[in-house]
């Protein structure tokens, strides 16, 4: 059954949410500004009271980068058509959190072998979720435009099929700091397939990926979200590490739930492809502004993947 979400609840004027957004980051500027710039004092000369002036200096220009990024934020997502600027994530965490399979995910012997674990949330107590994007049919400039002037991270799962036609696309996007990682070559149901072919299918994509983007990914994502021993063991065995698969899945108009609570958790991973209107009834920035505005009005930012990992 698909379910169309309801974001009226979270609807705030713009002016408010603007206004109230620059003093929060106004708080956020002071709190860390103090803990950076704690030790910057000035030596005095002798006989000299100590200089504090630089300290304050410091954090009045890191106040106002704080400031104008916001602000340019802020112009983007009034461009893109958003009902609110979306939150920033976290740093990257300095201790990178333990993943595991999710249990029920696993398969025979996963821990004796080491296998990459299949997970759908991320354990983080973070306010944060992160957006993945599968298959690459669509490759739509506005996107890629919209994603960049938003900062919004993403990581993009890709099967060759639909990308080898126009890899610079992809390039382009990697350029921004998106991580492309193996969707394997052709899209196939893998349980379906022996361990040999199951092989090709993924490490033949890390070849090509090493080829065309410089560097053969550690993450994996298998098509469908089916998998079995054999898929996680191939993978293992041309340098996969990760199995992500998705908590939600957002379309152009409803999100879909795995959990019955129909709810976003911290660390949730989200899933949404590159389609169209070839196939959907909307763009890809239709699609983004659907994502983007449910994950802000719930409180939620988007972080990078990789950045856990
Ligand atoms: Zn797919």
């Amino acid at each position: 059954m698909r379910a169309v979400v309801q974001n009226d609840k979270n609807r705030s004027s713009w002016g408010t949410r603007v206004r109230g957004g620059i003093a929060v980051l106004a708080v956020a500027a002071i709190a860390s500004g103090c803990a950076q710039d704690g030790g910057q004092e000035v030596r005095p000369a002798a006989g000299q009271p100590r200089l504090k002036a630089p300290e304050a200096r410091a954090l009045d220009s890191y106040a106002t980068k704080l400031r104008t990024a916001y602000a340019a934020r802020a112009l983007a997502a009034r461009r893109w058509g958003l009902r609110q600027v979306p939150l920033t994530a976290p740093p990257a965490p300095l201790h990178k959190p333990h993943i595991t399979a999710r249990r029920g995910f696993e398969v025979d012997d996963q821990e004796e072998l080491g296998l990459p674990p299949v997970f759908t949330t991320v354990p983080t107590r973070q306010k944060v979720v992160f957006l993945t994007i599968d298959d690459g049919a669509e490759k739509d400039r506005a996107f890629l435009r919209m994603m960049s002037e938003l900062k919004i991270p993403y990581s993009a799962f890709l099967s060759n099929f639909l990308v080898k036609d126009d890899y610079a696309y992809f390039r382009t996007m990697q350029s921004e700091g998106v991580t492309l990682n193996n969707h394997t070559l052709t899209h196939p149901y893998l349980p379906g397939l022996s361990y040999a072919e199951q092989k090709h299918e993924i490490c033949g994509m890390q070849k090509i990926m090493k080829r065309e983007f410089g560097k053969a990914p550690t993450v994996f994502r298998p098509p469908f979200g089916n998998y079995n021993q054999d898929t996680l063991r191939a993978a293992k065995s041309c340098g996969i590490e990760y199995a992500p698969i998705w908590d939600e899945e957002v379309f152009v108009d409803h999100w879909e739930y795995r959990e019955d609570d129909r709810d976003l958790h911290p660390g949730d991973i989200v899933l949404t492809h590159f389609r169209g209107r070839d196939e959907w009834k909307g763009t890809m920035v239709d699609d983004m502004r659907r994502f983007l505005n449910k994950v802000t009005a719930e409180g939620y930012a988007v972080a990078r993947l990789e950045d856990y990992l």
